[in-house]
């Protein structure tokens, strides 16, 4: 109904991008695009009235999108009419507006078009070999200018390669080289850089992507002494693990992956070169707070652990209790001591969820005067509690007496 929708205003309306390359790789894909030759905004809001569905529309940006009562998402936006400018004054060629949007696209296997209009429903548009190249499992940009115009781009050549096991085509891979020796990078923003870096460290398995960065020379954008040594490749795979474990067992707890990631890789730095790292890429004070100072005291922690084993379970609730998960996730994953990760897995499976079940009021209940003393027994009951030694209220209650 897209496609009548777009008809009614005599739009071309096509599904484009990442949904249909994972069509042809039989992958799924939640995120639908849509591009309109017209106004993406009109289409947006029309097919959103149609269908009862919210929609969010972006006037400077000619595109909208609209989420669909069962959550679905659709991003549409407007195939751009202005001419396209070369940046060496190649000759202007003419193209329809499908054509030159697609043109404007990172790699070729991004650029297949499935056309939504009654006339021709369904046709597969492929203007640049996009079908060739799954194939042939490669990586191409689509001009040699590519990385000159974005040069974020060097980043989802590498993320994508390694997502579904492609190869970067031999032309891209050289003017890779060519956009790291003049130094692309140093006219984006951090906070660009960063947001592609982000990208790949989201992926389900980021470690190949970094030993290709290396390849590249292009960890030396995060750190001139960052190497894909044994450590940081064994350390990564840990991440690995302990993210998987995590996510069988509390598969609806949100969690940032890549913030787990991110502290393991720069777990080499001290506090200054980690605050100089999160400044180039204009990182938000959340994050700074997350590996300028928790992760120092999750290292803080894990020595602190190392020197209490056994490990009472009333001390790895102390200790514990203050960090959040990807603290926790990145401590199991760092840790070498089995009894030190088998206490976080005990911590995070169990021990966080004990309470005491006497509270304030019942102490008030039981006679005692309300001051700083109701802190110290509460704590204590729940020591006594978490080591076991207390099993029931009534338990609690003759504990306090
Ligand atoms: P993912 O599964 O990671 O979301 P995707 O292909 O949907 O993959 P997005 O980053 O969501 O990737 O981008 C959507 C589309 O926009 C892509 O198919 C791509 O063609 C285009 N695109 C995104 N970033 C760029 C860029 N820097 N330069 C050119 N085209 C881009």
């Amino acid at each position: 109904s897209a496609g009548e929708v777009a008809d009614t205003f005599g739009f071309g309306a096509y599904v484009v991008g990442g949904f249909v390359r994972d069509m042809f790789l039989c992958r799924s894909n939640e995120d639908v695009d849509i591009v309109v030759e017209g106004s993406g905004i009109a289409f947006a809001r029309e097919f959103a009235r149609i269908h009862n569905a919210r929609v969010h529309t972006y006037e400077k940006f000619g595109t909208a999108v609209v989420i669909l009562p069962d959550g679905f998402k659709i991003d549409v936006v407007t195939a751009r009419m202005e001419y396209y400018r070369f940046p060496a004054d190649l000759p202007t060629v003419e193209m329809s507006s499908i054509k030159l949007d697609l043109y404007r696209r990172d790699f070729t296997i991004n650029t297949l078009a499935i056309r939504l209009n009654a006339d021709r429903f369904g046709i597969l548009i492929d203007f640049f070999a996009a079908q060739k190249d799954i194939k042939e499992k490669a990586i191409r940009i689509l001009h040699n200018l590519s990385f000159v115009e974005d040069p974020t781009r060097v980043f989802r050549a590498i993320r994508f390669e390694q997502r579904f096991g492609f190869t970067i085509g031999k032309l891209t891979s050289g003017l890779i080289r060519n956009a790291v020796k003049m130094d692309f990078f140093k006219k984006l923003s951090g906070r660009r850089t960063f947001n592609e870096l982000r990208h790949i460290f989201e992926e389900e398995n980021p470690t190949p992507a970094i030993e290709r960065m290396h390849d590249y020379d292009l960890l030396r954008i995060i750190h001139p002494d960052l190497r894909p040594d044994r450590k940081l490749i064994a350390n990564f795979m840990a991440v690995k693990k302990v993210l998987a474990w995590h996510d069988l067992l509390f598969l609806d707890e949100a969690y940032l992956r890549w913030v787990v990631y991110f502290m393991v890789l720069i777990r080499q730095f001290d506090r200054e070169t980690t605050r100089q790292i999160c400044e180039k890429f204009a990182m938000s004070p959340r994050h700074q707070v997350i590996f300028c100072k928790d992760r120092f005291l999750a290292d803080r922690c894990l020595f602190y652990l190392g020197r209490n084993i056994p490990l009472k379970n009333s001390i790895l609730y102390r200790e514990l209790s203050a960090f959040r998960a990807e603290l926790l996730l990145y401590m199991m994953a760092v840790t070498r001591s089995r009894a030190i990760k088998k206490g976080i897995s005990q911590y995070f499976t169990h021990l966080r969820h004990i309470t005491t079940s006497v509270k304030g009021r019942d102490l008030k209940a039981m006679g005692i005067e309300p001051g700083p003393v109701y802190r110290e027994i509460l704590d204590a009951i729940l020591d006594a509690r978490l080591n076991g030694k207390l099993r029931s209220r009534d338990d609690e209650i003759n504990f306090v007496r």
